[in-house]
């Protein structure tokens, strides 16, 4: 069985010197690619260290996480053109995220839009941050109609109608499903019951989100397999269906 891990931070420093220790385990479980996301340029030289350590396995993406978006947004995003043709798979994480970022919610919504727009021009899907913005965020994709965008939601929280509104806008989208589905609280461990598989993807954002049984201990790409295997519990299906299905999902969305 193949695995992908379509969001992660294997480069974060909650990993510093067990980096090649993490990507082991994870080929072991049979994880072959682990999706990098980009958070700013403080972190980025570091995640572009590691992707070339582990060509191929690695896979980097670029963009200015909404958590990271100050006033200085422009220049951060002027900075991203550098590194652009370094076998980037997709602009992100990029998004809202009102929970911790109340006080730069007009900033986080350009420097959103700017990097749709920037997605579309580069031909590459996008990998989306959405958190306690749902309004705001359908708002910018209306306006952002006329893009051919393609994507996914990362962390995806949110209900099965939520991604229908979605997709009713146009354009390719699907979900990436991490540890949160395994919470007992969570209801989209009821709402992944109603959406299609071939929009599923699975990560872990790791080091963070860690799945049920693991939940209180740094996340790794190594636990996708127990994702996969949540979701196919509720999906009344088989494990290697959910694996093929959504590896398959990955590839085509990324080019990988
Ligand atoms: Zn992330």
């Amino acid at each position: 069985m193949e695995f992908i891990d379509t969001h992660t931070h294997t480069y974060d420093e909650a990993f510093d010197g067990c980096e090649d220790e993490i990507i082991a385990r994870a080929l072991a479980a049979g994880v072959s690619v682990q999706l990098q996301a980009d958070v700013d340029s403080r972190e980025r030289e570091r995640m572009f260290a590691l992707v070339e350590r582990h060509p191929g396995v690695l896979r980097p993406m670029l963009g200015l996480y909404p958590g990271s978006v100050d006033k200085d947004w422009r220049r951060e995003i002027d900075a991203l053109e550098a590194w652009r043709g370094r076998g980037i798979v997709a602009v992100g994480e990029i998004g809202l995220d009102y929970h911790y970022g109340a006080d730069t919610k007009e900033e986080q919504k350009e420097a959103f839009r700017v990097q749709l727009e920037l997605a579309a021009a580069w031909d590459l899907p996008v990998n989306i941050h959405l958190r306690e913005a749902t309004e705001d965020f359908f708002a910018i994709l209306r306006d952002c109609r006329h893009l051919p965008l393609r994507g996914n939601l990362h962390a995806f929280s949110g209900s099965a109608e939520t991604f229908d509104r979605l997709r009713r806008l146009g354009g390719d989208w699907y979900v990436g499903i991490g540890g949160v589905v395994t919470f007992k609280k969570a209801s989209i461990g009821e709402d992944i019951k109603r959406i299609p598989l071939d929009r599923i993807l699975l990560e872990t954002d790791a080091p963070y989100l860690t799945p049920v049984p693991h939940r209180g201990e740094r996340n790794e790409s190594a636990y996708i397999p127990l994702i996969a295997a949540f979701v196919a519990r509720q999906k009344g299906i088989s494990l290697e269906e959910v694996a093929a299905a959504t590896t398959a999902n990955a590839k085509r969305l990324f080019s990988i």
